[in-house]
């Protein structure tokens, strides 16, 4: 079977790259993810600096590759706060792909399944620009409204969704949880 770029449904926790061919571990094998970035052309090596997120005032920037397969939104309470917005919206990145510019601060909190969840913010305009969990350290997740296209890839799963607001509706293939994914 042929699968799009996304979660897979037959194998949980793994990543499509596109075409069924390229199948690597989603969180936690980031050579394989970057191998596999470059060889599918979903972005450019590091430095390219193809895309950037940066927070309202600029001090904060991350020069991404590029789209990210690996879009997740969020609708736990803690992300509603850090966010001010009803859900929010982080897409993935192996570390190694990213170029961090300006000193971010950095908010560390637990979340409910015992893990460490850090998010980085600019100390002058708030704007959080990306975040990590301590359980996937080498993934770094950055804010979606702060790279600020509207062409950006749609989420491919949506957690927390015992906390969504009644109005929220998340468009194709969603994958779909109560809680966080297990
Ligand atoms: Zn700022
Ligand atoms: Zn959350």
């Amino acid at each position: 079977m042929i699968e799009e770029p996304g979660f897979s449904r037959e194998r949980p926790g793994f990543f499509v790259f596109g075409g069924g061919r390229s199948v690597v571990r989603a969180l936690g094998g980031k050579q394989a993810i970057a191998r596999v970035w470059q060889t599918a052309r979903l972005g450019t090596p590091r430095g390219a600096g193809l895309m950037r997120a940066q927070c309202q005032c600029g001090r904060l920037t991350v020069e991404l590759p590029g789209p990210s397969p690996a879009v997740v939104a969020c609708h736990c309470i803690a992300c509603q706060r850090r966010s001010g917005s009803p859900f929010g919206v982080l897409a993935y990145y192996p570390e190694e792909l990213l170029t961090v510019g300006g000193e971010g601060k950095r908010f560390e909190r637990a979340t409910d399944e015992g893990n460490r969840f850090e998010t980085v913010f600019c100390p002058e305009c708030g704007s959080t620009v990306y975040a990590r969990t301590v359980k996937h350290p080498s993934m770094i997740g950055v804010a979606v409204g702060a790279i600020a296209d509207r062409a950006f890839p749609a989420p491919v799963r949506s957690v927390w969704e015992e906390s969504m607001h009644h109005w929220v509706t998340l468009p194709g293939e969603v994958q779909h949880f109560a809680k966080g994914r297990v």
